[in-house]
């Protein structure tokens, strides 16, 4: 087996999402020699558990939403990339955003959740247009 940390060139860690998952990769990651690149299509990191606070009208969204590079500021070996990974190829170690590829040598996927109506489409479209529901 290969060890990568053994090369000349730094280990390039890519961590897909900037949510409470790919931060804490990215934090937690403390070893000499690597390089790590995190993607997200935001530029922000959002505190989702604070959301009915703005949901509600308490807390603003700029409240909840700090830009990853300042969060990630003092992580010198790191380095924050907006974009959308459209795709990734495992076998060869690539990450896909838009027409940039990105070479990995370890892939971190945080890219969250996604809700579910278990088919019953239409209750999405009602969550949605909740909105615009006038009260009588
Ligand atoms: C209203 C609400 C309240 C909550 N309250 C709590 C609580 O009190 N306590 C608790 O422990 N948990 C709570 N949670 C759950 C918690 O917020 C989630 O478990 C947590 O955010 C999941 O982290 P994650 O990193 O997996 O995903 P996320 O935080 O969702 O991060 C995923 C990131 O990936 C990015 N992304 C997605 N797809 C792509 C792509 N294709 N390319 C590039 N980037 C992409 C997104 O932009 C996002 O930044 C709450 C959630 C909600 C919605």
């Amino acid at each position: 087996m290969v060890n990568k940390f053994d090369n000349q060139s730094p280990h390039h860690v890519v961590i897909v999402g900037g949510g409470f998952g790919g931060i804490h990769a990215v934090k937690t990651l403390n070893i000499d020699n690597i390089k790590v690149t995190i993607i997200d299509k935001r530029n922000f990191h959002l505190f989702q558990p604070l959301l009915y606070q703005v949901a509600t009208g308490i807390l603003s969204p700029a409240d909840i939403s700090s830009p990853l590079r300042s969060v990630l500021s003092k992580k010198k070996n790191t380095k924050v990339l907006l974009g959308e990974v459209c795709d990734i190829d495992p076998q060869a170690q690539k990450v896909f955003v838009g027409e940039e590829v990105i070479p990995d040598d370890t892939l971190i996927v945080a890219i969250g959740t996604k809700h579910c109506y278990f088919g019953k489409d239409d209750w999405e479209k009602f969550a949605s247009g909740l909105k615009t529901v006038k009260m009588q």
